[in-house]
C-alpha cells in the first residue's frame, strides 16, 4: 500500500468525511493535542512560561539568543553581552564582496543563524528583506534551508535568499496565527523513537508523528528503541507489523545493546532526518550509538557558547561523519496535526478507510453505529486496534 503523502503546501487527495448526526459528539474541540498530553512526557524541551510571557520579556529572550547564535565562543562575552546591533536596513543591503554561494542553515534564531559553507560552519545574520517575504511563516530561515550566502570580505556572512523549500515542518501557535513557525525545512526523513519501555510504547503518539510526517511530505521511520528491556517478544513484533503492513519503514534498536545501529546509520546516511519522539525514549543515545562523540544534548545555543549553561530553545542541524545531517527541534511535539482536515483524515486511515466502505451508514463515524465494518475489522484483527483508538482521538479533536 502506497504511503500517504502530500507536499508541502500541496492540496493532496482529498475526500469528504461526513459525520453522523445521531453520533455527534459533545467533547469540544482541541486546538492544541499536546495539551492533553501527560504534562511530563516532553518536560525538557518544553516551556509552559512561553506560552503566556508578556511580549517584551519574549522579545528580551529573543534578543538574548539571537546574541548566543551569532556570538563567539567566550564565555565572559556571553555574560555580559549587550543586545546585538541594529540590522542592515532591508533597503540599503551591503554589496557582496564575492558572488554568493549556497550554504545549509544548520541553526536559527531570529534574524541570526549559523550556515555551513566551505565545510565550516560560520555565523550569520539574515538580510532584513527576507522578513518581507509573506510566505505565511514567522521565521524567515529555518534549519535545513539552502540559502544563497555572500561574505562582506571582512569575515561577515549574511543570508541573502533561501531556496525553494522541499519539505516544510511547521509549528502552529495560538500566538502566531494565522502564520506559523518553520521547524525545519527539507527534511527527507522524520525518525519517530518510541521506547518499548521506560516511557511505555505509546502507538498514538507514533500515528499523530505519521500524520504530521504524511502532511509535511516527509517519510516517517519507526524506530522502536530500548528493544533490551523487551518483555513480551510478539507484542512488540505485533506492534511493528502495524506498520510494515502500511508500507512504513520500521528499525528495532537498543542503544545499551548495540541492537540494530548499523541499521540505524544506514537510515540516516546522506539524509536530512528530523528526530521526533518523547523525552526519554533515548534518541540522544541512539545519536551517541550512530556516532560516538555526537551530543544532540549540547543543542544550538549552547554550541555558540562551547558550554552547557543555556537552556536549548532552538533547532539545530548535526554533521554525520557518514554523510547526512540529523536535526534536533525542540518545537518538535506541537506541529502534529497542524493543518489536518476531517476531510484528509481517511488519507492518514488508510485501513480504516478501506474497511469503512462496508460500513452500513455511508457517513458512518465508526464510533457507535450499528454495522460498523471498521469496528467488525478491529473485533477480527484485521485493524489494530490501537490505530482504531488514535484514529478516534484525532477524529475527536478535529471535530468543530
Ligand atoms: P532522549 O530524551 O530521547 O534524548 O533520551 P536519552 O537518550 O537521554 O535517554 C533517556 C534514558 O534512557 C537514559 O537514561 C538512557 O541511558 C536510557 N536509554 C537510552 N536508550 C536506551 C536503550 O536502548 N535501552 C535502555 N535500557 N535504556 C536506554
Ligand atoms: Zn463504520
Amino acid at each position: 500500500m502506497p504511503k500517504p503523502r502530500r507536499k508541502a503546501g500541496g492540496g493532496g487527495t482529498r475526500k469528504t468525511l461526513r459525520r453522523s448526526g445521531s453520533v455527534k459528539r459533545s467533547r469540544a474541540r482541541r486546538a492544541d493535542w499536546s495539551s492533553t498530553l501527560d504534562e511530563d512526557w516532553d518536560a525538557k524541551d518544553y516551556d509552559p512560561v512561553q506560552r503566556v510571557m508578556r511580549r517584551d520579556e519574549r522579545d528580551r529572550r529573543r534578543r538574548i539568543e539571537e546574541a548566543a547564535v551569532e556570538s563567539p565562543p567566550s564565555p565572559d562575552a556571553a555574560a555580559a553581552r549587550p543586545p546585538p546591533a541594529p540590522k542592515t536596513p532591508a533597503s540599503a543591503p551591503k554589496t557582496p564582496a564575492a558572488p554568493p554561494r549556497t550554504a545549509l542553515v544548520t541553526a536559527a534564531a531570529g534574524m541570526s543563524a549559523r550556515v555551513y559553507v566551505d565545510g565550516e560552519e560560520r555565523p550569520a545574520t539574515v538580510r532584513g528583506l527576507l522578513t518581507e517575504i509573506d510566505d505565511g511563516f514567522i521565521n524567515p530561515v529555518a534549519v535545513g534551508d539552502r540559502a544563497a550566502v555572500s561574505e562582506d570580505g571582512g569575515g561577515a556572512w549574511a543570508i541573502e535568499s533561501v531556496e525553494p523549500r522541499k519539505t516544510v515542518l511547521a509549528r502552529a501557535d495560538p500566538f502566531l496565527a494565522p502564520r506559523k513557525q518553520l521547524i525545519a525545512a527539507n527534511a527527507d526523513a522524520l525518525l519517530i523513537v518510541a521506547s518499548w519501555r521506560a516511557p511505555d510504547f505509546w502507538p498514538e503518539l507514533i500515528d499523530r508523528y505519521l500524520i504530521a510526517a504524511g502532511l509535511s511530505g516527509i517519510e516517517p521511520i519507526i524506530c522502536v528503541n530500548k528493544a533490551d528491556l523487551i518483555d513480551d517478544p510478539k507484542a512488540c513484533e505485533d506492534a511493528l507489523r502495524v506498520y510494515r503492513r502500511m508500507g512504513h519503514r520500521t528499525l528495532l534498536t537498543s542503544a545499551v545493546a548495540g541492537t540494530g545501529i548499523s541499521d540505524l546509520r544506514d537510515a540516516l546516511a546522506g539524509n536530512l532526518t528530523v528526530l521526533a519522539g518523547l523525552s526519554g525514549s533515548g534518541k540522544s543515545s541512539l545519536m551517541a550509538a550512530v556516532q560516538p562523540g555526537l551530543d544532540i544534548r549540547v543543542g544550538a545555543i549552547s554550541a555558540a557558547h562551547r558550554q552547557g549553561r543555556h537552556t536549548t530553545t532552538q533547532s539545530a542541524l548535526y554533521r554525520l561523519d557518514g554523510g547526512g545531517w540529523v536535526a534536533d527541534t525542540p518545537g518538535v511535539r506541537e506541529f502534529a496535526l497542524a493543518g489536518l482536515t476531517l476531510g484528509e483524515l481517511p488519507i492518514y486511515f488508510p485501513e480504516i478507510d478501506e474497511a469503512a466502505a462496508a460500513c452500513r451508514f455511508s457517513n458512518c463515524a465508526h464510533l457507535e453505529e450499528p454495522s460498523c465494518a471498521v469496528r467488525a475489522a478491529e473485533m477480527s484483527g484485521d485493524i489494530s486496534p490501537s490505530r482504531a483508538a488514535s484514529y478516534r482521538a484525532v477524529f475527536d479533536e478535529l471535530e468543530v
